[in-house]
């Protein structure tokens, strides 16, 4: 538990920033705690590495008490890093940072703020482990895959380029439980709407429907869903995608990330502050 500040200055570190939504959510959180501070946007050009090491130099000082990053420094901040909690480290990405000591720390809370929203959306069902298709082998199918395979579930990886799918499971199935270690594999992705036997569960971790682009989906045209399915795609702007709507056209419960969202950034409040957050109750979905 951190000791109590006075005032806390905490931000966001990543390329463009413009649309983040992250400052709403912490100046919320500090309202919601009473506590003083402030949530700034740090932009740090990929092309400029002086004012990213700046930042985090201001990090270890304690003149900044808590960062979050996001795209393109989520990997790109490891080797400042002097320690990772073991989901950050299995990840191979950060998204909450803070100084202990004079240390610098690294963690990954979209992954419990993944299975956290799952859980919010689709109750007891996401307590037990299913079999997932996880759409994407990026930054955020990582955290996605290493919370579900940590929760129990088999998943299978689909990506245009097989072999980032392909490392990505290597590199997770191994830090998953050792006796029942559930297994993940890799799919092509022209075989996403065809795999058996078939996923209960389907999660977009592509950008495929983000605004500007909210007519595609990473679901091809024409091709029915498992019957059974569930859908969560980590896409929240527009609020109901196109893959949402094609799963509300066949009658499946379907979620967008905007939780995931809240909720990874309650896990980083609360690491930097000790205050708990009922994310739930907080937060208002689009
Ligand atoms: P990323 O590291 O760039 O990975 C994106 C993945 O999607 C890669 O595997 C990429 O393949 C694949 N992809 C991109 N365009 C594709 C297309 N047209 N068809 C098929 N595959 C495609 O990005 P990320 O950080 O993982 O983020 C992915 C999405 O999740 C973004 O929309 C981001 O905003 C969202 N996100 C949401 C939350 C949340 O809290 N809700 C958290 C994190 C991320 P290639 O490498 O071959 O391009």
């Amino acid at each position: 538990m951190p000791s109590p500040r006075t005032f806390y200055a905490l931000g966001l570190l990543g390329y463009p920033l413009s649309h983040s939504r992250s400052p709403e959510l912490h100046r919320g959180f500090l309202r919601h705690c009473g506590l003083a501070g402030e949530y700034r946007l740090y932009e740090a050009p990929p092309e400029r590495p002086e004012t990213l090491r700046a930042l985090l130099e201001a990090l270890r000082r304690g003149e900044i008490h808590g960062l979050n990053v996001t795209i393109p420094h989520k990997q790109r901040v490891l080797p400042w890093l002097d320690a990772l909690t073991p989901a950050a480290a299995a990840i191979g990405a950060v998204n909450t940072l803070w100084a202990e000591n004079g240390r610098l720390w690294g963690d990954n809370t979209d992954a419990p703020g993944f299975l956290h929203d799952l859980r919010a959306h689709f109750g007891v069902w996401a307590e037990r482990p299913h079999h997932a298709l996880v759409l994407g082998a990026g930054g955020a199918a990582r955290a996605v895959v290493y919370a579900l395979l940590h929760a129990g579930w088999r998943v299978t990886v689909a990506a245009r380029r097989l072999a980032q799918a392909q490392s990505l499971c290597a590199a997770l199935e191994a830090t998953a439980g050792q006796a029942t270690r559930p297994p993940c594999r890799p799919l092509p992705w022209a075989q996403r709407a065809a795999l058996a036997p078939p996923p209960d569960l389907i999660v977009n971790a592509t950008p495929v429907g983000m605004a500007p682009h909210p007519e595609s989906s990473p679901w091809p045209a024409g091709e029915a869903f498992p019957s059974q399915a569930r859908l969560y795609d980590l896409v929240y702007n527009p609020a109901e995608t196109r893959l949402l709507q094609q799963a509300h056209v066949a009658g499946l419960p379907a979620a967008n990330g905007w939780g995931m969202l809240a909720a990874q950034a309650a896990l980083a409040f609360q690491r930097w502050t000790g205050c708990t957050l009922p994310v739930d109750n907080l937060l208002q979905k689009p």
